[in-house]
């Protein structure tokens, strides 16, 4: 199943896309609630899945495809490549750092530049949706907490980033999180762990990586998290980005007011973003 969120920014209504047609959902289920943390604990992932609603043709705005996530957890330096490229070592233990839920963004929103501080970056990560709450789950497990995948573009400030010394401000500037276009359910996923993504910045090709690459993968970066922290349902984990980022590369790359990024998973489909001065 592909979940969506869909209609105008703050008044999304859940939906299911279907070949490129949506289903109302609150048309056939009056109490459904919006796409988060209820939803899931109601077992509307499973309620849906003989839904047979063929959708209709809309011409709509996609938000993202999740409300209120209780966490935004990012794994840094996950593609051995990318450490590589920032001078850094491979970690031996998942690095993790959060971006907080006022960078949550749509899949063709605008980005905001921030008008205070510079470097503007991007990074495609295959990033995935809590179902299920729970904390110390097994690798084993950890399959059965996840309610789907989507894309997350990791926006990035850098002059925050490093000037800052740690990332919290960096990674945290409104709407520096776009993500979508649809939850992904993991029966429509082949492979987990091969998966292909890439982000390109104005039509050119920046990133290319693939999930075979991940050094710490989906069920290993779950066990890790939820040790300590429980996991709730809509919790969003991105997995950390390949390498192909713009302040690496010689000479640098920033992002410029009217840049356009797009960041595409095969299977998921792709974002795309417009970068705005505020
Ligand atoms: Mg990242």
């Amino acid at each position: 199943m592909r979940l969506v969120r869909f209609g105008e920014k703050g008044k999304e209504k859940p939906g299911l896309e279907k070949y490129g047609r949506i289903v109302d959902l609150k048309k056939q289920f009056q109490d459904i609630p919006d796409i988060g943390r209820e939803f899931f604990e109601q077992g509307w992932v499973d309620k849906l899945r003989d839904c047979k609603d063929a959708g209709e043709t809309m011409d709509v705005r996609l938000g993202p495809p999740i409300t209120n996530p209780s966490k935004i957890i990012c794994l840094g330096k996950n593609y051995a490549e990318h450490a590589k490229e920032g001078g850094m070592s491979v970690p031996s233990a998942p690095l993790l750092f959060c971006k907080t839920p006022n960078t949550v963004n749509g899949p063709t929103d605008p980005v905001l530049m921030p008008a205070h501080s510079g470097q503007v970056d991007w990074e495609v990560e295959l990033a995935v949706v809590i179902g299920k709450k729970g904390k110390r789950i097994s690798r084993k497990n950890a399959l059965d907490h996840v309610a789907g995948l989507m894309i997350l573009n990791d926006v990035s400030g850098r002059e925050a980033q490093f000037g800052d010394k740690q990332w919290f401000r960096g990674k945290s500037f409104d709407t520096f999180a776009p993500m979508g276009p649809a939850l992904v359910t993991l029966d429509e996923v082949e492979d987990i762990n091969n998966i292909k993504l890439e982000a390109l910045v104005n039509g050119e090709v920046m990133q290319q990586g693939n999930t075979s690459d991940l050094i710490f993968d989906i069920p290993t970066i779950i066990e890790y998290i939820s040790q300590d922290i429980t996991l709730e349902a809509g919790d969003v984990i991105s997995t950390g980005t390949p390498s192909g980022v713009g302040i690496f590369r010689d000479p640098p790359i920033v992002l410029n007011a009217g840049d356009t990024v797009i960041c595409r998973i095969k299977g998921i489909g792709e974002l795309e973003n417009v970068f705005v001065a505020e």
